[in-house]
């Protein structure tokens, strides 16, 4: 047997089973290899980033654009994963990513593209999901019923009322519901008039209803075809194994579904182009088109999150590069950077808005504010306008070039997990130039473009000028765009609804459409037995790998300026030379009255510049010195059970256990380790208190970030309040980050500024005095060259001996929590707001941690939210999520649904079917198929940051990772009878005590909800 070089160029223009290899790809910026290929009769490319990894992913791509705001190609995302040919379950993908040890599986629908990323660190798991991802897009049942579900519907009540619903309807109204993500899309479609970014990909619920089932069914036919498929590949699997695969599961079958002969639908694929072959249809689709001259453009989005208008003035750009990127840095890359500064001090709005937007073929700049108020839009354009021609004529800084280029570097040198693997960071890469046309690789290489701007730097003074010149100031075309809010926005949408409904009502056959719906309900109601889900190929637990790869963390200490020992943590991981360091100091040493200021002091922490030089020449400098500093904090308990006192317990001499911290967390790259750490030192000791200024804008900033938010984080808001009561952590929860915080931050007035900057002082000052501790995260030679620095630092940081904390009480604390009794009462909560969507939370008692007991909850609520709750509150119930998990560290069971129409019904579904499965115990091989799923979630590779930091907070709180793989190891032990018993405690339970809290709209109808009110301010 002769195998194949795939990375041997000589083979370029050859075969291996049809596949012909285009194009092999050197990608240095990630030490891996690229290999492009496209098979002769299908068309299907295939773009494999050979690296070794032992996470493989792979995805399936398409280029899907469409000229209306439908919603198709989402409605189609959802709908090829409801059952495929050789899966005709309800949801494969849902039995999926509940049985395999996936560690990202998703789907997601782009402005120009559909991609179904999957990936594992278990080969033989990663090929089940492969078939089953590539059955879905390309042999997908998409029956009428899944249509009606997934996209819209009428509905019809007990009294023959209509609404619409669809699970995709639902989710866009959540998208359809605040302020800023409405003006900005507003401005897409402003700046790329009529062509596919104009519209809406993931749908407008007041035009998804026009969409029909048989538009429906050709989008598929037309987009879903092999020759349009860009299947993406890496890891270190090889490439050979991976075509094997295709060629064996899917070649045959599309040639003969897409009739990929001689003379049939797709034939003649073009096996010379080195580039990818895009259809004619949609390289028509995919040309842009932009504004001939300069325009003003006035839109409306809802009042809900607002703070004023969003006025921005905007620019052309062409395509993404390295050189644009570093323009928007040095221009704005922090709160220092010169048109950042003169849009902030102008006080014309409370926060600056300035990016490119990359995510189309072209992108354009975008300078401006939100918050403005109305009659102050034309002095915002000129305001952008001066700035500019004073930067150029200015120059800019070098300080502030340095800045731009040290956060560039740094951001392409950490390796993160932002979302899933940081093989999907690779993978948007490659189809940003496949998508379009371009080779795989033109994307890939960012480390080297930039190099390039660096030369330019170093050899044109003034380069940077140059680019301002060519990108704003010789532009002839600039959009004057206001986005203005409007207390009828949601009233003019309600009442389009109200005519669309009606509108349809005429044109519905009731008995027809009665006889769809009794259809699609006895569907929705079928639970599939062990029969129908043994089509998706598991992994037995008998199978699994039980070797946990576990991160530690050690215990050192250096000499702090009293001369005592300071505790220094110190995690060894890989981090591609750059290192994390925290300093944290406990604020428990404070009187409870403090605690609510704490976020908001941890967030200005660095921003009030140090040694009298001024936050901006300090954010300047600690740019160009650091990746990047900031403030946080970090709150826990030790948890009261044996195991985790007895640990807590060997360091009680050294008081770090149980504490709550708040402190600075710097990274920098380790060649600028003495730098960045005398910097720190200096940031810590000589902090100042005294820009009454700045905090006015800060608290201005922090008043608009929070009131945008509160819809976003509706469901978080509803959990904490469900929670507060339960325990001191939770209450310092709910305090610090809860609606009882948006009460504090409502609080916080300008013209009070000098009074707060006194108490902050006093704060800082009082945690300081109680000691601190040093953690660092970084790898091998970076820590060879730390350690000695880290004894020096210690003393001019100004650390001292950790004085023992104090443990607040629930008496302490409950003044400080908003509406108090209302947290303690078993009556539902009720958060209303101006909002189109809703949330629920419910809280109940669970077993301690480490118990059998807690494992064999948190495989029942996992089957639980994956099965009964998915089913009644997503698919029926129309919301676009409903999950339930236990917390075992605080015993408690907590159930919460997203973006839900009906949040105060979902509690009730959610109690009853608690009920229900006391009487109807879960099958053996469900439970099997849970704890493997379990485990998969448990072995999901984190990014060297968080290993460090979760191994080194496990130590702070007497649970070291060591624990974490006993629970691992309890879950693979639960039992069927276990989980039986499970589900019986965890309903008695509930039935006894069960705090719930809504979140929902303030209009009439759920006015009629029984509960407690609680006030949201802002
Ligand atoms: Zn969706």
């Amino acid at each position: 047997m002769c195998s194949f070089n795939f990375t041997d160029t000589a083979n370029i223009g050859k075969a291996y089973k049809d596949f012909v290899l285009l194009a092999v790809d050197e990608i240095k910026d990630y030490k891996a290899r690229g290999v492009y290929l496209r098979h002769k009769i299908t068309g299907l490319e295939v773009y494999h980033i050979i690296k070794e990894d032992k996470e493989n992913l792979f995805a399936y791509a398409f280029r899907t654009l469409d000229k209306t705001s439908r919603g198709v190609a989402h409605i189609m995302e959802h709908s090829v994963l409801c059952g495929s040919e050789k899966y005709p379950l309800k949801e494969p993908f849902i039995t999926l990513a509940s049985t395999s040890l996936n560690t990202f599986l998703n789907a997601l629908t782009y402005p120009d593209k559909t991609v179904y990323p999957g990936a594992s660190v278990v080969r033989a798991d990663y090929f089940n999901m492969m078939d089953v991802y590539g059955d879905a897009v390309f042999f997908p049942k998409l029956d009428h019923a899944t249509f009606i579900q997934e996209g819209h519907r009428l509905e019809m009540d007990e009294n023959g009322k209509l609404s619409i619903q669809g699970v995709v309807y639902n989710e866009m109204k959540g998208n359809y519901s605040s302020f800023q993500p409405i003006a900005f899309s507003d401005l897409i479609s402003a700046m790329f008039p009529d062509s596919y970014p104009a519209f809406d990909s993931g749908g407008d619920p007041l035009h998804i209803p026009e969409l029909t089932y048989q538009e429906f069914l050709d989008f598929h036919q037309k987009y879903y075809s092999p020759d349009n498929c860009l299947l993406f590949l890496y890891g270190d699997i090889p490439t050979e194994k991976q075509l094997d695969f295709i060629d064996e599961r899917f070649i045959g079958r599309l040639i003969k579904k897409y009739d990929c002969r001689e003379g049939g639908a797709i034939s003649n694929i073009d096996i010379s182009s080195k580039l990818p072959v895009i259809k004619n249809e949609i390289k028509e689709l995919q040309t842009l088109n932009f504004l001939k001259e300069s325009t003003s453009i006035k839109t409306y989005a809802p009042e809900t999150g607002s703070t004023g208008s969003f006025v921005s003035l905007n620019w052309y750009a062409g395509k993404a590069d390295m050189e644009k990127l570093f323009l928007c840095e040095a221009l704005c890359g922090n709160d220092s950077s010169p048109l950042a500064r003169a849009l902030k001090d102008s006080k014309l709005g409370d926060d600056v808005q300035f990016q490119s937007f990359g995510q189309f073929r072209e992108e354009f700049f975008s300078a401006g504010l939100w918050g403005v108020k109305k009659g102050n839009e034309e002095k915002v354009f000129n305001l952008v306008e001066k700035t500019i021609s004073e930067i150029y004529e200015k120059g800019v800084s070098q300080e502030d070039i340095d800045s731009a280029v040290m956060g560039i570097d740094f951001a392409l040198r950490e390796v993160n997990r932002y979302w899933g693997p940081f093989s999907i960071q690779l993978m948007e890469k490659a189809l940003k130039g496949w998508c379009n046309g371009e080779a795989c690789v033109a994307q890939l290489n960012p480390i080297s473009s930039f190099e390039k701007v660096k030369e330019a730097l170093r050899t044109d003074p003034d380069y940077t000028k140059k680019l301002i010149k060519k990108y704003f100031l010789d532009k002839e075309v600039s959009v004057r765009f206001v986005s203005e809010p409007s207390p009828e926005y949601f009233k003019e949408r309600e009442l389009a609804e109200s005519a669309l409904i009606e509108k349809l009502e005429e044109s519905v056959d009731k008995t027809l459409l009665k006889k769809d719906l009794d259809e699609l309900h006895a569907y929705q109601q079928h639970i599939e037995t062990p029969a129908e889900t043994a089509c998706i190929p598991t992994t037995k637990i008998s199978e699994l790998d039980r070797q946990l790869d576990i991160p530690e963390t050690s215990l050192e200490f250096v000499t702090g300026s009293d001369g005592a020992d300071v505790p220094l943590f110190v995690s060894q991981e890989d981090t591609n030379g750059i290192f994390y360091i925290d300093v944290l100091f406990p604020f428990d040493c404070l009187e409870p009255q403090y605690v609510q200021h704490i976020p908001f002091l941890a967030d200005v922490i660095t921003n009030l510049g140090w040694s009298g030089k001024g936050w901006d020449k300090c954010t300047a400098q600690s740019s160009c010195v650091m990746g990047d500093v900031w403030g946080r904090t970090l709150c826990g308990a030790v948890n009261n059970v044996p195991q985790c006192i007895a640990e807590a317990e060997k360091y009680k001499q050294y008081n770090f256990c149980g504490r709550n911290w708040i402190g600075l967390i710097c990274k920098a790259l380790t060649e600028r380790a003495e730098e960045a750490l005398n910097m720190l030192a200096e940031i810590i000791t000589r902090m100042d208190f005294d820009d009454e200024k700045h905090l006015e804008t800060l608290i201005g900033e922090l008043q608009a970030e929070k009131k945008n938010n509160i819809v976003n984080n509706g469901r978080d808001y509803a959990s904490k309040r469900v929670r507060a009561a339960w325990s001191e952590n939770l209450a310092i929860n709910e305090i610090m980050w809860g609606v009882s915080q948006l009460n504090t931050v409502a609080a916080y007035k300008k013209h009070e500024a000098k009074k707060l900057l006194e108490t902050f002082a006093y704060m800082y000052r009082e945690c300081l005095k109680a000691g601190g501790i040093i953690h660092v995260t970084a790898d091998e030679d970076s820590l060879k060259k730390l350690r000695p620095l880290l004894s020096e630092f210690a003393k001019k940081a100004g650390i001292t001996k950790l004085l023992p904390g104090h443990k607040y009480t629930m008496d302490e604390l409950s003044p400080y929590i908003s509406q108090f009794d209302e947290c303690c009462s078993d009556e539902v909560q009720l958060l209303k707001v101006s909002s189109q969507t809703g949330y629920a939370a419910a809280a109940s008692p669970a077993s301690p941690y480490l118990t059998k007991e807690s494992a064999a909850e948190m495989i029942f609520t996992s089957w639980l939210s994956n099965h009964t709750l998915w089913d009644k509150i997503r698919t029926t119930g129309g919301a676009y999520g409903a999950n339930c998990w236990v917390d075992s560290m605080e015993r408690q069971i907590l159930m919460s649904t997203y973006r839900d129409p009906t949040p105060e019904k979902s509690i009730d579904v959610y109690l009853q079917s608690l009920q229900d499965l006391c009487s109807t115990p879960i099958p053996q091989d469900e439970v099997e198929k849970t704890i493997v799923s379990t485990y998969g979630n448990a072995i999901v590779p984190v990014s060297p940051k968080d290993r460090g930091s979760r191994s080194f907070e496990g130590m702070l709180y007497g649970n070291p990772m060591k624990f974490r793989i006993q629970r691992v190891e309890n879950i693979l032990e639960v039992s069927e009878e276990d989980v039986e018993k499970a589900c019986d405690r965890i309903f008695e339970a509930a039935s006894k005590h069960c705090s719930k809290a809504v979140f929902c709209n303030k209009s009439a109808k759920s006015q009629k909800i029984a509960g407690n009110n609680i006030k949201i301010p802002l």
